[in-house]
């Protein structure tokens, strides 16, 4: 099944002009699509940072950009509203300050699919509600605009109420510095299921794997020290990742030694991996798809905001640095600091 990708050609920027657009947070995306806006020719008196009284708002500011800190009146000015808040206080902030005062014909923005997907914020039927989701940190989002260079993204309409919601999408995403390598048409399920199927089957594994892995090892006489640079530490790990995703997954074996290629495919090939799918279909449709991991984190979610042990996920860390990776992992670095 192959998707869409739109390019720049795809898009017009003549859409926006005239238009008044809000960003509702000006953090690690926010700055960084305010600014790639801006560059491309949108100007700076039809762009308002919303944002709280702090270092956040100084920082817009000293950019040059105007900024409100009341919510509900950047909100009611808002042709396009920019969502680039936590994830996490999108619910609150944005159904008790923001959609009230929200213009009926409103595009709506997303970075991310959750809130949308999960149903989470009250939108009128008469907006358009719409996902730009570049797959990079924002400090990339901003260099590699400034670089004349475009970024990997997602881009979806998920309510069309004023009927031009693609064409409003694809020239945000162009304004953004999104189509220039090429927007790939995805949705808020296709984004969740992958972000959170990613967060809660995929990397618990690769971290089962490695803790596991590491008490093997130590128990066969390996050192503390040998195992954290041979596992990660060495920062071998990150340069696989990186030549898989410049060269092919499979393809950057060949920068390994024979013996490592063979170990590492017919290893591979050896595992069939059944117990596995079968976990991880469990976790995409009984724990992402259906909704459930949404309803139990939204019942923690305040108490990530305690202290100590209050807090699950201190409780959490806890826990896991129990490990012998953790532990052994922390008296390295000890002894790596006293050599400093
Ligand atoms: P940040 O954590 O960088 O957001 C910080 C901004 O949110 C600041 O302006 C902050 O202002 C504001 N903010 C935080 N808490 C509140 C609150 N309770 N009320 C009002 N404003 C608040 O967020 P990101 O940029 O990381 O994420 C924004 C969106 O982009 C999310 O949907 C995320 O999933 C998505 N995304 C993030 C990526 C990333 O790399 N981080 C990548 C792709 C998408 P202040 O504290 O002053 O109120």
């Amino acid at each position: 099944m192959s998707a869409k990708i739109y390019y720049d050609t795809d898009a017009d920027l003549g859409l926006l002009s005239g238009k008044t657009i809000v960003f509702l947070g000006f953090g690690n995306q926010g700055a960084a699509q305010a600014q790639n806006l801006r560059d491309s020719g949108i100007p700076n008196d039809k762009i308002l940072i919303a944002n709280r009284e702090d270092a956040y708002a100084e920082d817009a500011k000293s950019k040059g950009f105007t900024v409100e800190h009341d919510f509900a009146k950047a909100a009611s000015v808002a042709d396009v509203l920019f969502l680039l808040i936590p994830d996490q206080v999108q619910q609150r902030v944005y159904n008790g300050q923001v959609a009230p005062t929200l213009k009926a014909n409103a595009t709506i923005v997303v970075a991310s699919g959750y809130n949308v997907f999960y149903q989470l914020l009250e939108f009128k039927p008469t907006q358009d509600v719409v996902m730009v989701a570049p797959r990079m940190i924002g400090s990339s989002v901003r260099s590699l605009y400034e670089k004349g260079k475009g970024f990997p993204c997602f881009v979806s309409v998920e309510q069309d109420g004023t009927g031009s919601g693609l064409a409003t999408a694809l020239a945000l995403s162009k304004a953004i510095g999104a189509t220039k390598a090429g927007a790939i048409a995805s949705s808020v399920r296709e984004e969740t299921a992958m972000d959170l199927f990613a967060e809660q089957a995929l990397w618990p594994h690769i971290i089962m794997l490695f803790r596991e892995a590491f008490s093997v090892l130590k128990e066969a006489g390996c050192s503390d020290e040998a195992l954290c640079y041979e596992m990660w530490m060495s920062k071998e790990p990150a340069e696989i990742f990186e030549r898989a995703a410049e060269e092919g997954f499979i393809k950057q074996l060949k920068h390994h030694s024979s013996v490592s290629q063979f170990g590492q495919l017919s290893g591979a090939l050896a595992l069939d991996g059944k117990d596995a799918r079968e976990h991880f279909k469990n976790i995409l449709y009984n724990q992402v798809l259906n909704g459930k991991f949404c309803k139990e984190f939204s019942k923690i979610e305040a108490d990530l905001e305690k202290e100590g042990a209050e807090n699950p996920l201190n409780e959490l860390y806890r826990k896991s640095e129990e490990s012998e990776l953790g532990q052994a992992e922390k008296r390295v670095r000890q002894r790596l600091a006293g050599l400093l």
